[in-house]
């Protein structure tokens, strides 16, 4: 941020006099103090009458291509489970029906804090390719392709998800991801899910 959103002027970062503690963006002319705090992104894992969840392929960057289950940035002015379901249309073509709360993973190294709900699709609910997902598929847990999945949070919260359900439980998860996950580390979790499995 350079200029003020209130006035235009040029703004300038400093820790502002008030007793805070952070360095802000702060207006060198009306003074105003510009937060900038982390984004939360709202998702939900749609589950099936038969136990497939519903998995969407990027069809946008970052990391299209790869595989997700519907979630993005909460809007102004609606709840968690609005924009989950919203979510869930826009990437889907879905009407979601939104539970309880899966998860809440706070991922410092982006700034972002995710909030992931359980879901069910209702029978007969079509699904398909929307203008962010090129493909939109229900897949079994052993259809999941973990190494293509989008995002170590999407990662996390379908490994919650699958032993939650294998242990008859709807548990809440908190996650806090301080560092980005190698690439090995990734890999070696993923083989323990194959042998898991085997
Ligand atoms: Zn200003």
């Amino acid at each position: 941020m350079k200029f003020c959103s209130a006035c235009g002027s040029p703004v300038e970062v400093r820790i502002p006099d008030d007793g805070d503690h952070l360095p802000r963006h702060v207006c060198t002319v009306c003074k105003t103090i510009h937060y900038i705090n982390p984004k939360i992104i709202v998702g939900v894992i749609p589950e099936a009458a038969d136990g497939r969840v519903l998995m969407c392929r990027r069809d946008i960057e970052p990391r299209k291509g790869k595989w997700t289950f519907p979630a993005g940035f909460m809007e102004l002015g609606e709840t968690s489970s609005q924009g989950a379901a919203r979510e869930g249309m826009e990437e889907s073509g879905a009407v979601i029906e939104v539970q309880d709360l899966l998860c809440v993973i706070s991922v410092t190294y982006v700034s972002q804090v995710y909030v992931i709900h359980r879901g069910r699709l209702p029978e007969g609910a079509g699904f398909g390719p929307t203008s962010e997902s090129s493909e939109v598929r229900l897949m079994a847990e052993d259809e999941i392709p973990w190494q293509e999945i989008a995002f170590p949070t999407i990662y996390q919260s379908l490994r919650y998800f699958f032993a939650d359900r294998a242990a008859g439980l709807c548990d809440f998860h908190a996650l806090d991801l301080t560092q980005r996950p190698s690439r090995e580390a990734q890999a070696e979790i993923t083989s323990w899910l194959a042998e898991a499995k085997g």
